[in-house]
C-alpha cells in the first residue's frame, strides 16, 4: 500500500485516477480546492478508510506525507483557465514549486500533468516529445500553455537540482463519464446539447482537429508511467492518435445519440491550434502503453453517463 497525494482528486481526471488507485489498495489523500472539481464525483469514496479528502489551494504550501504525487491541479478547459488567467499562472507556476518542495521533503515521485498545449498551435504533425513547440506567449491561452510550460522547466530543475524523481506526462484531449457537463470542453458541450435538442456550438468551420483518449486509457497511462522503475522521466505524450475534425466529431455525437439538433457556427476563439495528434511510441516503447477504447465504444459510455443531466442543465 502507497501513501498518494493526488492534487486536483475531485477533478475529471482525478476522481477516475483516486478511484483505480483506491481499488487497487492504496491510500489515496484527494487535494483540491473545488474550483472545478465536484463533491460528487468522489462521493462514493469519502467513506473508505483508504481515502482522505484535502481541501487545500495548491498555491499555498503545505506539509505531509507521501510517497507519490500526481499534481493534477489546474482547470484544463478554456472558459474556466481563462476565467481568472493570472490565477491559473499562479496555480501552474507556484502550485508546481510548492508540489515539488513536498516532493523534495518526503523523498516522493511527482507526476506532472502537462498537455498537448505546451505545443501550441503546432507546426509538425503529428507532435513527438521534440518538438519544442509554437506558442503564443501573449494570447488568451498563454496562461494555461506558458503555465504548463513554465512548470514542466520546474521539474526537470528540480530533478537535475535536487535530483528529485519526476515524471512528466503531456496529455492530450481526454473526455469521458464524470466530465462536468457546464464544463465547457467541446465533448461535453456537444453531448449535453444533443441530448437536449439545443444547437450544437462548433467552432470556426470545424476543419480544426483533435484526437480523442478516453479517460480509463489514460489513467492506465499515468500509472504505469508514475511507477516505471527504469528512469523513465519523460517528456511522455498520452493521448489517442485516432484524428478528427471537431465537426465530424459534433457529427458522431449526433448521430449516436439520434439527436434532431442542428450544428451551428459560432467564431472560432483566438489561437484555437489548428491541429493536434499525438506521436505515442515513446510511450509504447518505454512503457508499452496504447489506448484500447475507441471513439465510438468511449463516446457511447460517455453519452449514456451524461443522460442523468438531460434537460436539467
Ligand atoms: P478539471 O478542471 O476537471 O480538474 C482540475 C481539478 O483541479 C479540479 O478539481 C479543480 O478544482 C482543481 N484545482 C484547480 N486549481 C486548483 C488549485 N489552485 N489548488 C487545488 N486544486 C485546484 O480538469 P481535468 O480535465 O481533470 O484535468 C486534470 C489535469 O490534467 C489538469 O492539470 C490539466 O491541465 C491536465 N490535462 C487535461 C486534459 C484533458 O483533456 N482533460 C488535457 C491535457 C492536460
Ligand atoms: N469547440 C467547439 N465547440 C464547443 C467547444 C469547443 O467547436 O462547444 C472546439 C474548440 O474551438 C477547439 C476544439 O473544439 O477547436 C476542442 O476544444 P476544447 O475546449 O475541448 O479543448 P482544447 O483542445 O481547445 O483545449
Amino acid at each position: 500500500m502507497k501513501k498518494i497525494l493526488v492534487t486536483g482528486g475531485a477533478g475529471f481526471i482525478g476522481n477516475h485516477l483516486c478511484r483505480r488507485l483506491v481499488k487497487e489498495g492504496n491510500y489515496v489523500i484527494c487535494l483540491d480546492n473545488f474550483f472545478t472539481g465536484l463533491k460528487r464525483h468522489i462521493e462514493d469514496l469519502l467513506d473508505s478508510p483508504n481515502f482522505k479528502l484535502v481541501e487545500h489551494d495548491i498555491v499555498e504550501p503545505i506539509s505531509l506525507d507521501c510517497e507519490q504525487i500526481y499534481n493534477l491541479a489546474c482547470p484544463a478547459s478554456p472558459p474556466h483557465y481563462q476565467f481568472d488567467s493570472i490565477k491559473t499562472m499562479k496555480t501552474s507556476v507556484i502550485g508546481i514549486l510548492n508540489m515539488l518542495e513536498l516532493a523534495k521533503k518526503n523523498g516522493a515521485t511527482i507526476l506532472q500533468a502537462s498537455t498537448s498545449e505546451v505545443y501550441g498551435n503546432p507546426l509538425e504533425h503529428p507532435q513527438n516529445e521534440k518538438y519544442w513547440g509554437n506558442v503564443n506567449p501573449i494570447g488568451v491561452r498563454s496562461c494555461y500553455d506558458e503555465g504548463k510550460r513554465a512548470a514542466e522547466t520546474l521539474m526537470m530543475d528540480y530533478h537535475r537540482q535536487y535530483g528529485t524523481d519526476i515524471r512528466i506526462v503531456r496529455i492530450f484531449n481526454t473526455y469521458g463519464p464524470n466530465m462536468d457537463p457546464k464544463d465547457g470542453r467541446v465533448v461535453s458541450n456537444c453531448i449535453i446539447q444533443a441530448l437536449n435538442g439545443d444547437d450544437i456550438t462548433v467552432y470556426g468551420d470545424g476543419s480544426q482537429t483533435r484526437s480523442f483518449c478516453y479517460v480509463d486509457d489514460l489513467v492506465e497511462g499515468l500509472i504505469l508511467m508514475m511507477n516505471n522503475h527504469h528512469g523513465f522521466i519523460g517528456p511522455v505524450n498520452m493521448g489517442n492518435p485516432s484524428e478528427r475534425t471537431v465537426l465530424n466529431l459534433a457529427e458522431m455525437v449526433l448521430s449516436l445519440t439520434g439527436s434532431a439538433s442542428r450544428i451551428v457556427f459560432k467564431p472560432l476563439p483566438s489561437d484555437d491550434p489548428v491541429k493536434r495528434k499525438p506521436d505515442i511510441s515513446l510511450a509504447k516503447k518505454e512503457l508499452g502503453w496504447e489506448p484500447n477504447v475507441d471513439i465510438n465504444t468511449g463516446l457511447k459510455k460517455t453519452i449514456e453517463y451524461f443522460m442523468q443531466f438531460k434537460n436539467k442543465s
